[in-house]
Formats: structure tokens, sequence, C-alpha cells
């Protein structure tokens, strides 16, 4: 649904003066869920402690820090820097304007504000934000089997090694590679093996979202995936449930030499980063288990 509550957009209206807050809450509360700070310092606090807003009205003076503060700041921090802020202020010269924009505003409108000419800005920019995000987020998923990219793996592999070194969690990666594709390709053809590609994505998406990892397709007929705080049991454990339910599914395979149907090797590296982990040392050490699964006879998990 279009203008469902879930969908809305949500826009953080930031001035000290209350009526401001009103008229333009009023003027916005239809179209987009509202959020209203009366001051800078609770602007910061709202943004950093609740889900992002999509756009921010900012006004400029105001007692305390001041939305060009609050503007620099938000473009300083990786996480807050794309949010759209439209200045909205009394300080209404054409150096004022130009520092607005210089600091990395969409737009500046100028006080006495006009309501209607406020919400057509709003519009526009929120639209641009739609579309942004919508094409952000295709394109860390992979075309073919609609699970995470290669390039969202690099990303998040990065990020949970940080965030497991910093906080001494364990960070967990598994590769997932399928026994001898490649008969399955020659035997079957290249959009059959396609359609199995894509049936192994989907199988094993759900279970390793429920168990708050991620799947992307690393390669080929490679998929990876990345979890944190688990322990060696659990990991196993979870890998040992992907493999059989693969297994269990019987998808031929009939010139494969471990079964006739289609089977996985997984090869996983869990371990405590310390300063000298590398995003590189974890993949070759999951990458490492995974040939010793291949090299055992496949259609096996083994473990760091
Ligand atoms: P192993 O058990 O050692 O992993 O053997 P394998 O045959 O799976 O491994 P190999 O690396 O020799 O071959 C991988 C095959 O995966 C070859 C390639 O054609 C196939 N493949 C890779 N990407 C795709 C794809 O996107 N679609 C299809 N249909 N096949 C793919
Ligand atoms: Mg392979
Ligand atoms: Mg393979």
């Amino acid at each position: 649904m279009i203008n469902s509550k879930s969908n809305r957009q949500k826009i953080l209206i930031v001035d000290d003066t209350k009526i401001n807050l009103a008229i333009l809450s009023d003027v916005l509360k239809d179209d987009y869920t509202v959020i209203t700070a009366s001051s800078g310092e609770e602007a910061l606090e709202i943004i950093f402690s609740d889900t992002l807003p999509d756009l921010i009205l900012l006004d400029v003076v105001m007692t305390g820090i001041s939305g060009y503060d609050v503007c620099k700041k938000l473009k300083d921090t990786p996480l807050t820097k794309n949010i759209p802020v439209i200045f909205i202020t009394g300080k209404i010269s054409v150096e004022d304007e130009t520092y607005g924009f210089k600091l990395g505003a969409v737009d500046y409108i100028s006080k006495p504000f006009s309501p209607i000419i406020v919400k057509a800005r709003v519009n526009t920019h929120s639209e641009l934000k739609k579309h942004r995000d919508y094409l952000e987020s295709i394109s860390y998923l992979d075309g073919l089997t609609g699970v995470f990219n290669r390039r969202k793996f690099d990303e998040h592999l990065w990020e949970q090694l940080n965030y497991c070194y910093n906080t001494k969690r364990t960070l967990s990666l598994m590769i997932f590679d399928i026994d001898h594709f490649k008969s399955f390709n020659d035997l079957y053809g290249h959009e059959e093996g396609d359609q199995c590609l894509k049936k192994i994505a989907s199988m094993t998406s759900e279970y390793i979202c429920e168990k708050k990892g991620l799947l992307a397709r690393y390669g080929g007929e490679e998929f990876a995936s990345i979890f944190s705080g688990n322990s060696k049991e659990a990991d196993f454990a979870i890998a040992e449930t992907i493999r059989k339910n693969i297994y269990n599914d019987k998808i031929p395979n009939e010139n494969s030499l471990v079964e006739p149907f289609v089977t996985v090797s997984i090869g996983i590296a869990n371990l405590v980063p310390d300063i000298e982990t590398s995003c590189k040392y974890m993949i070759e050490a999951a990458d490492k288990q995974l040939y010793l699964a291949k090299k055992t006879g496949r259609n096996r998990v083994c473990m760091l």
C-alpha cells in the first residue's frame, strides 16, 4: 500500500519555536511520519538513538547548538552523512544561504515560510531520497539469486570484523560450495544450473536470517555467511542443518561423484579477531576448511 504507515518516510523537524513545529508538523503529518525536536541537542539525541530520519528540516538559530553545527556533525558522520538536510531559517542573506549549501544542505528555505512551498520542497527531496535508497539497496543484491552480493559481503565482513574485535566476540565465516556443479551444468544445462543456484539460495537465506546471519553469493556456485557471537558448536549445527536441508531436498545431479543429487561442502572459520586478523585471513581460513571438506569426501562441514 503506497501510503501505509510502515512505508512512510520519517521526517525530523528541528525548531526552538513551538508554533513553527506545530505548523510544519501539521502540513506534513498526512504524508510522513513526523518527529520533532526543539533544540539541536535534542535533534542529535533522537538521530543517534532511533532509526534514522529520511529527511531533516533544520532551523539555524537556536539556543545551544546551532542548526549549522548540527548539520556539520551529521555530514561528518558516515552513518548520517547521506540524510538530506533542509535549512529553514530567518537568516536569509546570500552569504548565509551559501554557507548552508556549503555545509551540505540540499535546500534552504527562508522564514517566514509558506507551508505549501515547504511541503513541495520536502516532497521533492523525499522522493529523491526514496529513489536513492532503492538504488542503494539493489546495488547490494545478487541479480540471479536475490541474496546479498559480493560487494555487500566485503563491506559486512569488514564491519563485523571491527565489531567483533572491539567487543571481543567471535566472528564466523562459512563458505558453502556446491559439489560437482560443473557436472550438473554439463548434464542439465546452464539454465537449470541457474535455477539450482536460486533454489539453494532461497532455501538457505531464510534460515540464516533466522539465525541472525548474513548470506551472500560469494562467487559462481559459492555462498558465504557471516555471524557474530556464535560458539563453534552453534556454527557447526547451523552449517549441518544447511547441508542436510540441501541433501534432503535431493535435487538430481546424477553425474556427481558424491551422491546422485546436489550436495554442498562447507568450510567454517570461527575465532575472536585480534589486531592481526584481516578479512583476507578470515576468507583464507574458511577456504582452507572448505578445501579440507572437499578433499575428505565432500558433502560435509569442516571447521577451524
Ligand atoms: P567441486 O565439488 O570441487 O566444487 O566441483 P565443481 O564442479 O563444483 O567445481 P568447479 O570449480 O570445477 O566448477 C564450478 C562450476 O560452477 C563451473 C561453472 O560453470 C559453474 N557455475 C559458476 N557460476 C555459475 C552460474 O552463475 N550459473 C551456472 N549455471 N553455473 C555456474
Ligand atoms: Mg567453487
Ligand atoms: Mg563446486
